[in-house]
């Protein structure tokens, strides 16, 4: 069974999964109304994937013996700026939520929970973002179409 502290830091994460879905599904919208359709396409696919997180997690705390949550959703920005700014941002959000999962694999280090510490060193993700900043910088205007059409082709 699962302790109470880690079923509710765990639940937390699952609402910050959601928001970062939901972060992901914006920047969607916003590139494609920019006529960015590859990178919409591949924000979309992003955010898929956070809701796959969240999904995740839910299920394994519920494997423990645990309840799953989801509590209220913040509000996300709908405006980005350009495409380098988006990804630039994209970026820093992985980085802000790599450190929310090391903060919470310290709570189930605490706690003595090796399962969920292992459980959570996998669902970590790589940072591909800052490739995608490195290439939209290498590519500069001329070049910033390519990136779009590349990053269209994420499965
Ligand atoms: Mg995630």
């Amino acid at each position: 069974m699962i302790t109470e502290k880690l079923q509710n830091a765990i639940n937390e994460q699952i609402t910050a999964e959601m928001w970062s879905s939901n972060l992901y599904l914006a920047m969607s919208f916003y590139m494609e109304k920019e006529g960015y359709n590859g990178m919409a396409s591949w924000l979309k696919k992003q955010a898929s994937e956070e809701k796959a997180h969240a999904c995740e997690m839910a299920s394994y705390i519920i494997k423990r013996g645990g309840k799953a949550k989801l509590d209220k959703i913040d509000v996300v920005p709908n405006d980005f700026g350009t495409p380098l700014e988006v990804f630039e941002q994209v970026a820093q959000h992985e980085r802000r939520v790599s450190k929310m999962i090391d903060e919470l694999v310290d709570v189930a280090s605490a706690e003595k929970d090796k399962a969920t510490q292992d459980f959570l060193e996998q669902v970590e993700e790589e940072a591909t973002a800052d490739g995608i900043v490195d290439m939209i910088k290498k590519a500069g205007d001329a070049g910033i179409f390519f990136v779009d059409s590349k990053l269209g082709e994420r499965r």
